[in-house]
């Protein structure tokens, strides 16, 4: 399988000006109710239609405007009906069928033409003739220089943004790969080569119609995500992965690159998956739990996570008590953070990550780095901090108790114990060196391994940091 990169997470990352965590909704202590429109209004039964614009100033994208409105259309709908589909898919309609009704209720998702973006950042600078025209309740700006100006970033692919005063929109950055033209055209694609798969490549323009504007199987949900997944090959998702993973956001869901997100109380304990993970893949456990977690959200009901049966959801926030190992880790300059998370105390691969650029560090990862002495603006290019820890997380992610850090700063290893207050903030640091035998130690107690395999996790690691 092919590896994502770093630039693949980060061209997904949304700009958001608030917090975000995963199984995920939008949300934060500060603004808790933060309303996240898509979801808003497909729950209140007084609204059925909702109105999206293309606008392509910089002229025509690679996609027909035809297979442009079936992608948008189609992963709405996998964001409502899909989603009822996957809930039944798991035997769960009967607990929850007030949600599946409001996922299966007939809402237009209608395009208008003459887009108004005369809100938007610095847009009627770019494009002062696209000014009013009909406002749309979202808008998918299609628009490469654009939309990588105002995110700051070449290597952006697409992104969400919703702000006060502007319409939301969806930032297209870069030509995706359309699979419907692909299959239309009979185009080679290196991943599929047997005649079997050729043969169901064939079948996508049919399908994508279908899960645009009609009802579709199980079946048929599950081959066009396997078929938009086989077409990643140039660390490019394609049109579709990435107009629904964007959309995603829209309907409240945030990336889920790491377990611990920028905010504690919205963040869970295990490790993302599925679309809003890696932009590729299909809507996973993950994302269900993140709708219904969304849902019962100010309702005081609990519900027990789709993707762990151990974890259970009340009233948007995770109730098991956790003790999960975290690692941290700092790199290259002071604007690059990943915090991985082991997948299990027995798996020594960390699939999550969150790289946080182009702004300015988290605080509270700020704050950590301040109490751990570590002064990670003077550290070199090649400089790798990386940072184990172990404590007890509270209902909410809260960290509680005495948290054992083990620091790795250019080959000099330090144990660090942090002492949490009641609210989850940070009460003492206490540290000191520790020779490598030492640190091994520590980190295989905490996963309860032997020590001959902590080396191994030290480098595997590495070189898959070095890639940036
Ligand atoms: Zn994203």
């Amino acid at each position: 399988m092919k590896r994502f990169s770093a630039f693949f997470l980060l061209a997904l990352s949304a700009v958001f000006s608030y917090g975000a965590s995963p199984y995920g909704t939008y949300e934060t202590l500060s603004r808790p109710e933060k309303d996240v429109f898509l979801f808003d209004k497909i729950t209140d039964p007084n609204i059925n239609e909702i109105t999206y614009c293309i606008a392509q100033p910089e002229g025509k994208s690679g996609i027909s405007d035809k297979n442009l409105d079936l992608h948008i259309k189609a992963a709405f709908k996998e964001w409502t009906y899909g989603m009822a589909l996957r809930i039944k898919k798991e035997g769960r309609q009967e607990e929850f069928k007030d949600l599946i009704k409001i996922l299966e209720r007939k809402i237009e998702f209608k395009r208008i033409y003459n887009c108004d973006l005369s809100n938007n950042p610095k847009f009627v600078q770019y494009f002062p003739t696209h000014k009013h025209g009909q406002t749309a309740d979202i808008n998918f700006i299609e628009a490469p220089k654009y939309c990588q100006a105002i995110h700051g970033s070449s290597v952006t692919t697409a992104f969400f943004s919703m702000q006060p005063n502007v319409p939301p929109y969806i930032c297209i950055a870069k030509n995706i790969i359309d699979v419907i033209l692909y299959a239309e055209e009979n185009r080679d694609i290196p991943t599929i080569i047997t005649s079997e798969e050729k043969e169901l490549v064939k079948q996508i323009p049919f399908l994508m119609q279908k899960i645009a504007y009609g009802k579709y199987t199980p079946r048929e949900q599950d081959l066009i995500w396997k078929l938009n997944k086989s077409f990643f090959y140039d660390d490019d998702p394609t049109y579709f992965s990435i107009i629904t993973h964007e959309l995603g956001h829209a309907f409240a869901l945030t990336d889920q690159y790491t377990s611990r997100g920028e905010d504690v109380l919205y963040s869970s304990s295990k490790t993302g998956q599925g679309l809003m993970m890696r932009g590729y893949e299909s809507i996973s456990c993950d994302e269900v739990d993140g709708i219904i977690a969304k849902f019962y959200k100010g309702k005081n009901k609990t519900f027990t996570r789709f993707c762990d049966e151990n974890i259970k959801i009340k009233n948007g926030v995770e109730v098991t008590q956790k003790d999960t190992p975290v690692k941290l880790f700092v790199g290259k300059n002071s604007k690059h953070i990943s915090i991985l998370t082991p997948t299990s105390p027995e798996n020594l691969t960390y699939k999550e990550e969150r790289l946080i650029d182009n702004k300015p560090l988290n605080d509270e990862i700020r704050e950590t780095l301040k109490t751990l002495n570590i002064d990670y603006s003077k550290t070199s290019p090649d400089t790798l901090i990386t940072i184990y820890a172990k404590g007890l997380m509270k209902a909410g992610n809260l960290p509680s108790g005495t948290w054992q850090v083990n620091v790795n700063l250019e080959g000099k290893l330090t144990l660090v114990e942090v002492n949490y207050n009641e609210d989850g903030t940070i009460n003492s640091v206490k540290q000191k060196p520790l020779s490598s035998d030492t640190m091994a130690k520590k980190i295989a107690d905490f996963k309860n391994i032997d020590t001959s395999k902590i080396e191994k996790i030290i480098d595997e690691t590495n070189p898959l940091f070095r890639q940036r």
